[in-house]
């Protein structure tokens, strides 16, 4: 593999996640990790493979003994792009007829005690628990210890996608004007996202005027209006696999006072939880910080979302910016900081950056202007 493919990182990386891995997995008194396709096994061996009806799974045994990969035959090749050639991982493919979950089980102890990925079918799941006559418990505990601490190349691929996104949001007056559909918008959107170095576009919200206050509002046929205030929420993946996410507010025309006022609260909240945010403090502390600028100014009840969620090769991952969460924030730690307010049947808006802890705050990979911008 060329050092210009940026598909995936070096194997050397990889080789150091799945020593960490089974050491982690040693020390939750577990004796394998089980990872079907999805973000933890393109996080373990830098592989794309899907998930499909026949299996494949990748066994991490906690002794620090080779991995095993468990895979059809007919999917070799997707396994080829991965780290797991060079790692010298034990492949062991299989063909229609045999049962792969009991190669799985030909590779563990007797009564192993395993963990599996959040994104396993309970299609393998259930035959898996079945073969070792013992439920697997969740892998995520272990994993979030790693997948939540960014290395600098992590870190690196963050910033790549939050500049691409960036590029998206400085061009929306090309795309957004009155008379155009939210669905023509976001057709233009999702093709700039491309355009800008993602590979594909994630999610694209194009929210306007009342649609704006549903925070999970994704497109329509609405046709945009003189006067609207539109939310625009837009991300996807670079390679290797980061995702970018970044929300910004336009309005088309003047705002009204009260939408200006209201909007000048929210991008305080904003910028008093990215202030807050340091080694030390909790992920809770950080999304108060944003709430009680809100609260004050009388406009907290609107405010009806956490505050942010970890990203990294999954949209959302550890750690959540929630109530609740006393989890310490360390530097590495990658989190989307995006409180909304949402007025029902009228409008809302959202600020949303990107944001990695350092040793002294964060750094933001999101750089656009915060405010209400006019086009
Ligand atoms: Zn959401
Ligand atoms: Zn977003
Ligand atoms: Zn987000």
């Amino acid at each position: 593999m060329s050092s210009h493919d940026e598909s995936r990182f070096t194997a050397d990386v990889y080789g150091v996640r799945l020593e960490r891995a089974a050491e982690l997995t040693r020390a939750a008194h577990l004796d394998a990790l089980l990872i079907t396709p999805g973000p933890d096994l393109q996080y373990l061996i830098g592989s794309r493979a899907q998930s499909f009806e026949r299996l494949t799974c990748l066994v991490v045994p906690a002794s620090g003994e080779t991995p095993s990969v468990v895979i059809p035959k007919m999917e070799l090749a997707a396994l080829a792009g991965s780290a797991a050639g060079e790692l010298g991982l034990q492949v062991i493919d299989w063909v229609d007829g045999v049962d792969p979950y009991a190669l799985v089980k030909s590779v563990l102890n007797a009564g192993a005690r395993t963990a599996v990925d959040d994104a396993m079918p309970a299609l393998h799941l259930l035959p898996i628990a079945d073969r070792l006559g013992r439920l697997p418990v969740s892998a995520t505990p272990v994993l979030r210890e790693l997948r939540m601490l960014k290395d600098p190349s992590e870190i690196d691929a963050l910033r790549r996608a939050g500049a691409a996104i960036d590029r998206v949001h400085a061009r929306m007056g090309e795309f957004l004007r009155a008379g155009r559909t939210e669905a023509e918008v976001a057709a233009d959107i999702t093709a700039a996202i491309i355009e800008e170095g993602h590979t594909h576009a994630a999610f694209v919200i194009v929210g306007s005027g009342p649609h704006g206050a549903d925070p999970h509002h994704e497109v329509s046929d609405r046709i945009i209006e003189d006067g609207d205030v539109v939310v625009i929420d837009i991300g996807g993946p670079v390679q290797p696999g980061y995702f970018s996410d970044s929300t910004r507010t336009y309005v088309l025309g003047e705002p009204s006072e009260e939408v200006a006022a209201q909007f000048a609260e929210l991008e305080r909240a904003q910028a008093a939880a990215v202030a807050a945010v340091r080694p030390g403090v909790t992920a809770q502390s950080i999304d108060a910080a944003a709430r009680d600028v809100l609260t004050a100014a009388e406009v907290g009840e609107y405010f009806v979302h956490r505050t942010g969620h970890g990203i990294g090769l999954s949209v959302h991952e550890e750690p959540y910016i929630v109530a609740g969460n006393d989890l310490v924030l360390e530097a590495g730690m990658a989190f989307s900081i995006e409180p909304g307010i949402y007025f029902s049947g009228r409008w809302g808006a959202r600020i949303e950056d990107i944001v990695v802890v350092t040793a002294d705050g964060c750094e933001s990979m999101n750089k656009r202007p915060h405010g209400l911008t006019r086009l």
